[in-house]
């Protein structure tokens, strides 16, 4: 396979011209990434648990459901619990420990975006995020994931959200991460509107720092942002289609992340049942996403490239619980703890699936569990590209043969020495999480705590085992220091001191 790379990116750079050589190639199969901004793992009518939930009801997903059917269902499936986090570690592969991108990157520069906190300090993080040139502040990471399909001979495309980096910085241009085309991704972590009524917030006199890029076409019309994007990444791909090159679509939806506004084809339906009018929107937001999954499948089957494309459906990190939304906090995402923000389940669990009829076997799930830093290895097998860069993650590719294969030996972890908002209890803020088998572990530094939870027995992390399984405590804190120094993990400090906060097995008498 490796040798007919330089055929291939030739091919590409020479256009259309260079374009009939592709079908002397093997067809490697084509990668889309569909992910979803600040989707619960319960934000759904398809079941991510082992049984339909009061909160499944709530929604409407038909085309996720439809998914499920012709795909494969990750039960168990991990990010970061914040934006940036969780999306440079996607298309760097390593892990947000490791990269100091722990928090999420403002829409300006050089700005720190932790909420002010008087007890702790937040440790010198990268606030520019990724880049893969020298720049103040950043991780550098020379060839990501999108630059490496580039190189393999992928038509690379990005359409939405982005979120890698601050205004001006090189990580903020998704074209420097190696995408040949892109549409509205730069440094906004959300749009300043979903309406093109409105312009997307491109408006005299009313433009802010987060009106959406690109979308001129759909100006002054009723297109909702999600339609609008998947618009344009269907448009985008008739070109590769036509031509038979392979490509890498990363379609990152800005919804269903705040402002909370309703997408009017859904929400009506959402007051009858009874919703609040912020709930409504919420979940009109989420079923205008699934909309776009249901005419993206639509597409690719129309087009005859359904079989060998695989589609990832993922969601950043989980769902909003803490702040804007409506009825109590920390419910959203029951059975679930707490939300975005928090490494307790609620804030890293997300809802995932895979669909690729060449491969996937229909209608399967796995109780394997997967972490953001696995999609890099797994698309890079996919593609058949090797890559000298070192990763943090694993290829899922052999789960994909064989759900039934459960690869959970491995810690993931869920570390945050930021605070994030206002409102810091559950985790919110200065926390760390530890997956490893069954075992949940977490470090409320500020309180200077560690909790032990059994996720098999207790999903919903309400028994605190810490204090009646010492010995397991003991044994999951020193292989959690441990990983946590092997990748260079920073901590806060006390602001009265200067000191950093103690590793976790330091707090083991
Ligand atoms: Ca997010």
């Amino acid at each position: 396979m490796k040798r007919f790379i330089p055929i291939l990116v030739i091919s590409l750079f020479c256009s259309v011209a260079g374009v009939a050589q592709q079908k002397t190639t093997l067809p490697k199969p084509n990668v889309v990434l569909f992910l979803v901004d600040d989707m619960g793992w319960m934000d759904t009518s398809q079941p991510f648990g082992d049984s339909i939930m009061p909160l499944n009801r709530k929604f409407h997903t038909p085309n996720m459901e439809r998914m499920a059917k012709e795909g494969l269902l990750f039960h168990q499936a991990y990010v970061n619990s914040v934006c940036t986090p969780t999306r440079t570690t996607l298309i760097s592969g390593l892990s947000s420990v490791r990269t100091h991108i722990t928090n999420w990157t403002s829409i300006t520069p050089d700005r720190a975006t932790d909420y002010k906190d008087e007890v702790l300090a937040a440790p010198a993080w990268n606030i520019n995020g990724l880049s893969t040139i020298e720049e103040p502040h950043t991780f550098l990471y020379r060839k990501p994931l999108p630059q490496l399909l580039k190189d393999a001979g992928y038509f690379t495309i990005h359409v939405g959200k982005a979120h890698w980096g601050s205004l001006g910085t090189n990580g903020s241009d998704p074209r420097n991460m190696g995408f040949v085309v892109n549409i509205a991704g730069s440094s906004l972590g959300h749009p300043q509107s979903y309406y093109g009524q409105q312009n997307y917030g491109n408006m005299p006199g009313k433009t802010t720092y987060n009106a959406v890029p690109d979308l001129q076409a759909f100006y002054g019309k009723d297109v909702f942002l999600t339609d609008a994007l998947t618009e344009k990444a269907t448009g985008a791909l008739d070109f590769p289609i036509k031509n038979k090159i392979p490509f890498f679509l990363y379609l990152g939806h800005y919804a269903v992340h705040t402002p909370i506004q309703a997408d009017p084809r859904y929400f009506g339906k959402y007051l009858n049942k009874g919703l609040d009018s912020i709930e409504a929107a919420y979940a009109s937001l989420v079923e205008g996403m699934d909309k776009s999954l249901g005419d993206l499948m639509d597409y690719l089957k129309k087009k005859g490239v359904e079989k060998n494309t695989v589609v990832i459906f993922m969601s950043d990190n989980g769902g909003l619980s803490n702040v804007a939304r409506g009825g109590k906090r920390n419910t959203h995402n029951l059975p679930l703890r707490a939300g975005k923000g928090s490494p307790y389940e609620g804030g890293v669990r997300i809802p995932m699936m895979v669909k690729w009829p060449a491969l996937v076997k229909p209608g399967t799930k796995t109780n394997s569990y997967v972490s953001a830093e696995d999609f890099l290895p797994t698309v890079l097998e996919i593609a058949g590209v090797t890559s000298q860069q070192a990763t943090d993650g694993k290829s899922y590719l052999p789960v994909l043969k064989n759900p039934s294969i459960i690869d959970n030996k491995r810690p993931l972890l869920f570390h945050y020495p930021n605070r994030w908002t206002f409102l810091a209890d559950e985790g919110y803020a200065w926390s760390s999480g530890m997956r490893l088998g069954a075992w949940k572990i977490i470090y409320l530094m500020k309180d200077k705590k560690l909790e032990l939870y059994n996720l098999e027995k207790d999903l919903g992390e309400r028994n605190d085992l810490a204090k009646s399984n010492p010995k397991q405590l003991k044994e999951l804190a020193q292989i959690w220091t441990r990983e946590l120094k092997a990748r260079g993990a920073q901590m806060p400090t006390w602001k009265a001191t200067g000191e950093a906060v103690a590793w976790p097995d330091e707090l083991i008498p």
